[in-house]
């Protein structure tokens, strides 16, 4: 018997099902016209026991009194998804449906359902009378109270993009001209589930993280937020995906190096997930994202490279490089050690070779031929000064060479990439609405004095897609123009974290360990950057920490890390020629410090400042 194929019992009682109703439904309803307790006293034969949807589907089609024949197509391809994409046994419903007709709608089982594009509102997932899951397996007599209750939850109104997207998930159903899918060639049920959870999964990524974690999206109230912005980013106008992607590289994401891997992980998965034909606008739309904001080159052999003849033509050495590309040697080392170019040292006994990927020096070559200073950087964005120097070493530029002696005494930025974060901004704008302010007036009057680093703020929140820009004309570039909705604003300042995310010099002096005069003095003598904020106080931000670290070592803390004494440790850089770096002060530092360039140059201690806490 449990080996013969599963099929219906017959019974007394018989009902038709409805053309998009949940298999399971139809058989509790059967088992309650009969009277039955539960609803697998109708079923026989193998598999009577499990829920599996794509078997009772075509059990119940082999029936022919049931009605099967006669549903609407989705209701097969969503029985058909894997396990992963379906809510098996707990109920999601539209209230309103409810109303109409009590049985369990199919759809209501995918697990990214959030909405009824039929009545325009949320689904909803507990029981609005006890706050507790329903299950769709119960018969009638087991939770009669509840079931009544769940016609009346609220019913509440739901975004137009997040509709759409529901008829997109549902039915494959597209609103016309929607530039990112193909009418003619699209995703199927499952491809498009996957495509859901992947953009709802990625703008989970938590704070400087790289990747993102597992996502469960159990109960709706639970990934609204998400929802919408992911319904917003395939859904509304034609920038939408464009503020996704800036999203999911930019927010929460303090500094360069995390936003860089952040990309490169987001990249390379979506276009591993999303080979298919039918991703082809979207593959674009990524990939010309990642070609305008990554550093590095984006196929995978700049990643992984096998000392196979061809490739090591790819390395020049460290003297070569820089008179082959015509730059000066204090520039190479600047970006090498500001990790855009990527290097391989060979340690032996006296010295250091270091070669350079010349792939990547070739990609960033356009930037340090066209160094600018900060002045007509903050003229390309359309800022004041003042408002570009909160700018400063903030984590917005990849380019941005601090002043140095013996190398340039002001900031330097590249002019690409200043003309690439404007058209960036331009490209995620969006129509304006009745009640508009320009950047210029926020600044002027609806900010002043309510946060720190006000236009460092609003620019993080544009650049990550938490406030939208608005223009009415395609000839408004500059930031100052640009216009964001009132309301939208005031919502966004209103919900700003008050917590400064920056130091004061007596808690930097903790974050590094060290004594706070000592702190003052790499404040001072410039070692370690900092911003001045509204009470004219010294504030020093994660950034400043990080490029101190990448830049410099403290001699005491080389001491502890390699176990060698300091006394011991100057003694054997002296004769390489390596002092610390108020060698020619007569006023000297409370402790010594070297550059890290050049402890990394010594055989004997490169290791212990290699790896660099990010
Ligand atoms: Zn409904
Ligand atoms: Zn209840």
């Amino acid at each position: 018997m449990t080996d013969a194929q599963l099929t219906l019992i017959c019974p007394p009682v018989r009902t038709n099902c409805f053309p998009d109703e949940n298999p399971i439904s139809f058989l509790v309803r059967l088992a309650n016209l009969n009277k039955y307790p539960v609803y697998r006293w109708l079923l026989s034969g193998k598999g009577a026991g499990t829920i599996n949807y794509e078997l009772l589907y075509r059990t119940l089609l082999a029936t022919d009194w049931a009605g099967y024949e006669q549903t609407v197509p989705e209701l097969q391809a969503i029985c058909a998804l894997p396990n992963i994409h379906i809510n098996s046994s707990r109920l999601r419903y539209c209230p309103l449906c409810l109303q109409e007709e009590s049985y369990w709608r199919m759809g209501w089982q995918l697990k990214l359902s959030v909405a009824c594009a039929r009545h325009q509102v949320w689904l909803h997932d507990l029981c609005p009378h006890c706050q507790k899951d329903q299950s769709i397996l119960k018969v009638d007599e087991n939770q009669s109270e509840c079931l009544e209750q769940l016609a009346n939850a609220e019913a509440i109104p739901a975004p137009l993009s997040v509709l759409r997207m529901q008829q997109f998930l549902e039915e494959g159903l597209l609103n016309q001209d929607n530039p990112l899918f193909d009418a003619n060639n699209q995703p199927t049920m499952v491809e498009r589930c996957e495509l859901m959870v992947f953009m709802l999964k990625w703008l989970g990524v938590g704070e400087d993280l790289a990747k993102p974690a597992r996502k469960k999206f159990e109960y709706v109230s639970g990934f609204q937020d998400k929802a919408i912005q992911c319904a917003e980013a395939l859904f509304s106008d034609q920038s939408g995906f464009w503020r996704y992607l800036q999203t999911i590289h930019l927010f929460h994401a303090s500094y360069i190096g995390i936003q860089q891997k952040r990309l490169v992980y987001f990249y390379r998965e979506f276009f591993k997930q999303f080979s298919a034909p039918s991703f082809q606008s979207l593959r674009y739309v990524v990939e010309n994202y990642a070609v305008m904001n990554l550093i590095r080159d984006i196929t995978e052999k700049h990643t992984l490279f096998t000392p196979n003849a061809k490739k090591v033509q790819l390395w020049y050495s460290f003297q070569k490089a820089y008179k082959e590309y015509g730059i000066a040697s204090s520039v190479l080392s600047r970006v090498i050690t500001d990790k855009q170019v990527n290097v391989h040292h060979e340690y032996a006994e006296k010295y250091t070779k270091s070669s350079v990927y010349r792939p990547d020096l070739e990609k960033i070559l356009p930037h340090l031929k066209r160094l600018i200073p900060a002045s007509f950087a903050a003229q390309i964005l359309g800022v004041t000064k003042a408002q570009f120097s909160q700018l400063q070493n903030s984590g917005c530029f990849k380019f941005e060479i601090p002043p140095r002696r013996d190398y340039c005494s002001t900031w330097q930025y590249s002019q690409p990439e200043l003309s690439a974060i404007i058209e960036n901004i331009n490209r995620g704008a969006a129509p304006i609405t009745t009640a508009c302010l320009t950047i210029s007036q926020i600044m002027q009057y609806q900010i002043q004095g309510r946060i720190e680093m006000p236009f460092l703020q609003l620019i993080k929140a544009i650049l990550s897609g938490q406030l939208v820009v608005r223009k009415s004309d395609p000839q408004i570039l500059k930031i100052r123009a640009l216009s964001i909705d009132a309301e939208e604003f005031m919502r966004w300042l209103n919900n700003l974290r008050p917590t400064p995310e920056y130091a004061s010099v007596t808690e930097a002096s903790k974050l590094l360990g060290v004594n706070e005069e000592f702190t003052y003095q790499l404040v001072n003598r410039g070692y370690l950057h900092h911003k001045i904020d509204s009470r004219n106080a010294k504030v020093i931000f994660p950034d400043h920490i990080r490029q101190f670290k990448q830049d410099y070592v403290i001699l005491s803390k080389l001491s502890e890390e390699s176990e060698i004494s300091s006394a011991k440790i100057v003694e054997i850089l002296e004769p390489l020629e390596i002092f610390p770096v108020d060698h020619n002060n007569s006023y000297k530092l409370r402790q010594k410090l070297y550059t890290r360039a050049d402890i990394l140059k010594t055989s004997l201690l490169y290791r212990y400042v290699q790896y660099l806490p990010e």
